[in-house]
């Protein structure tokens, strides 16, 4: 235990997970009854109940839903970090999930994100381009581009 509230502590269903998360690369779960995805990690399908449920590599993509900038957070490391984004993004693959907006302050619902790694956690940052230039001191690192 490291006293830090932000790193994770796999189990045996979800260190798959965060192995490929260490890798750089983001893993969805996707049932074979119903066809769906869903995020986070579930042993079975939260649609329709299968257990036929199969790990699959994410796109990386998303899109803002909604996000909130904490300015108060007195848990380590947290505290260091504020203000930051705390965020809920749409997967390309369907899958909502709740993450961390890095790298930019300003936002806009519907805004195209990509994946991010901060020590083996998926963040997400806005897709350069159109007038946008990643910040300095961003922390984190681009996944390796797949084979
Ligand atoms: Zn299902």
């Amino acid at each position: 235990m490291t006293g830090r509230l932000d790193l994770p502590e796999p189990d045996a269903f979800t260190r798959t997970y965060w192995e490929a998360a260490a890798e750089g690369r983001l893993l969805i779960r996707r049932c074979r009854a119903c066809g769906r995805a869903h995020h986070y990690p579930r042993e079975f399908c939260p649609r329709c109940w299968s257990e036929d449920v199969t790990w699959e590599a994410a796109s990386g993509r998303a899109t803002l839903y909604t996000w909130s900038v904490v300015h108060r957070n007195d848990l380590p490391p947290f505290a260091e970090r504020t203000p930051y984004v705390a965020a809920v993004v749409d997967l390309a693959e369907g899958p909502r999930m709740m993450t961390e907006v890095v790298g930019e302050r300003e936002l806009s619902a519907g805004a195209d994100l990509e994946v991010a790694f901060r020590e083996g956690v998926p963040v997400f940052r806005i897709v350069p381009g159109i007038g946008q230039v990643p910040g300095p001191g961003s922390e984190v690192t681009t996944p390796s581009p797949r084979a």
